[in-house]
């Protein structure tokens, strides 16, 4: 199974506390991580093995919808910062619709993530 994790700047502290927290469960073999540039190093540096995409804003989100689309990535955990603007909004947005499209679950928020983790 191969989950997507991503988080804006905002989100990146909020995203590793996360993933701290359900290491037991994202360290499961049958898993694989993949995740934009910078936050994959920080994945890597809270111990997980992660496939590191292109940084969001220079195209790592298109990179993930596009393995959403391709049937390759079975997850996606954004964790979206609704206060801030992005250049890579609309990247953002097609990532989403195509999760919508291709019924790949998509959490946008720590809460849900929490909840599709006991789900797994
Ligand atoms: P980043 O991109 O992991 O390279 O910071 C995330 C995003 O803003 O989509």
């Amino acid at each position: 199974m191969e989950i997507a994790i991503i988080a804006h700047d905002g989100k990146k502290a909020e995203m590793v506390q996360f993933l701290n927290e359900h290491k037991s469960i994202l360290h499961q073999k049958n898993i694989t991580l993949i995740s934009t540039g910078t936050t994959g190093e920080k994945v890597k540096k809270a111990g997980f093995q992660v496939l590191k995409m292109l940084s969001g804003p220079l195209g790592g989100d298109a990179q993930i919808a596009a393995r959403v689309a391709e049937g390759k990535c079975n997850m996606v955990i954004f964790f979206r910062d609704p206060l801030e603007k992005h250049p890579h909004e609309p990247d953002v947005l097609m990532l989403m619709r195509l999760c919508d499209l291709h019924e790949v679950p998509l959490a946008t928020n720590a809460s849900s993530a929490a909840l599709f983790m006991k789900a797994i």
